[in-house]
């Protein structure tokens, strides 16, 4: 299935350069990429079509103090593939996961039913994506990356479900023997600072395969273990993953062979890398976020901002006065969120702070 997708020229996007102080979002390449999100568009069913899909997210974006569409790539019930981060720009639609992650919305909302079209162009994008990046990206839901319902219901379970599509052919990704769904996973993720999957590599990577045998997991070794992730390690990591409970062993799955925190740690009894702080610091009061405050906290809020991305708000840089420019900040964070209304309205509480911290 080839992939057509409508530029943003063709549905009218505001070009990234209007802004005189930009160029748009940041450039990130293919080789950083190792996922792909699938989102909706929230609560409410959605009724427009064509080109009125992609500018009603692009006016919602600008007001969320955005550069544009915050997805790579938005998708219609009718198939349309609109372009708007595309694949070469980061994205705002998952924290953490902007770079790491391509986002799309498939243009449903609620418990709406995607059409069959919708889903099959989605999972053609996805094919695309991967033969773009030589890599079997990861299939996610927006709420495997944070707390959130996004995508809803339904095309979450169609995420968990290895995104089928009728008529869909697996198209080979390069190097030739790696079909989609089919065979080993082939992406890699960062924990606590070391890299984990097809093409690590570290004595880290070692570590993991001598705990692996030394469990009883050394099966698909025929040399090895040793410092470069291989296919070997993955398959004797998904049947560790299988044991622990997960289910789901195709690439994308939780037990893909590719670790997480969970499985990592039940494996090694403690996570290898550099020590994160175990918990985010506790949140000060909405006191310390108001007009005319002025303390430390702001700084502190401002900057980790900044480090999650939403820094465009600020001409100068963070400071410890709170500003109009904190508030619209917290508010383009909280909007990621999903969240509207007073839960957006840029005023930072216990749980935006907890989540900023994370
Ligand atoms: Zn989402």
């Amino acid at each position: 299935m080839s992939v057509s997708i409508i530029s943003r020229a063709t549905w009218g996007a505001t070009p990234w350069d209007h802004d005189a102080a930009s160029d748009g979002p940041a450039y990130v390449p293919l080789s950083s990429r190792s996922e792909f999100f699938v989102h909706y568009d929230g609560a409410s069913h959605i009724t427009r079509t064509g080109y009125a899909i992609p500018r009603a997210i692009e006016a919602e974006h600008f007001g969320n103090g955005w550069a544009g569409i915050g997805y790579n790539f938005v998708v219609s019930q009718a198939g349309e593939i609109f372009e708007g981060r595309g694949w070469d720009r980061q994205g705002a639609h998952c924290p953490n996961h902007n770079i790491s992650g391509f986002g799309v919305q498939i243009a449903i909302g609620g418990d709406q039913e995607p059409s069959a079209t919708a889903l099959a162009a989605c999972r053609a994008l996805y094919d695309e994506a991967c033969r773009r990046t030589g890599k079997t990206l990861a299939k996610r839901g927006h709420r495997d990356g944070i707390a959130t319902l996004c995508p809803g219901t339904k095309l979450y379970a169609w995420v968990k479900a290895g995104m089928p599509a009728e008529g869909y052919e697996a198209a080979p990704t390069p190097g030739g023997s790696v079909i989609p769904g089919g065979s080993v996973a082939r992406y890699k993720v960062t924990i606590s600072g070391l890299e984990y999957g097809y093409g690590a590599y570290g004595d880290h990577v070692t570590a993991v395969g001598r705990a692996l045998v030394a469990k009883g997991f050394g099966r698909h070794y025929t040399s090895g273990p040793g410092p470069r992730w291989t296919d070997a390690d993955t398959e004797n990591f998904s049947d560790f993953q299988v044991l622990l409970g997960f289910t789901g062993t195709a690439p994308g799955g939780d037990a893909d062979g590719v670790p997480g925190e969970t499985s990592l740690r039940a494996l090694l009894g403690t996570l290898p890398g550099k020590t994160t702080t175990a918990s985010a610091p506790a949140f000060p009061g909405r006191d310390k976020f108001r007009p005319g405050a002025n303390n430390a906290y702001v700084t502190q809020l401002g900057r980790q901002l900044v480090a999650k991305g939403y820094g465009k708000h600020y001409s100068v840089g963070p400071g410890p006065k709170w500003s109009e420019s904190d508030r619209r900040a917290v508010e383009a964070f909280q909007r990621a969120q999903h969240w509207t209304g007073s839960d957006a309205d840029g005023y930072p509480g216990p749980e935006t702070w907890r989540r900023l911290f994370a």
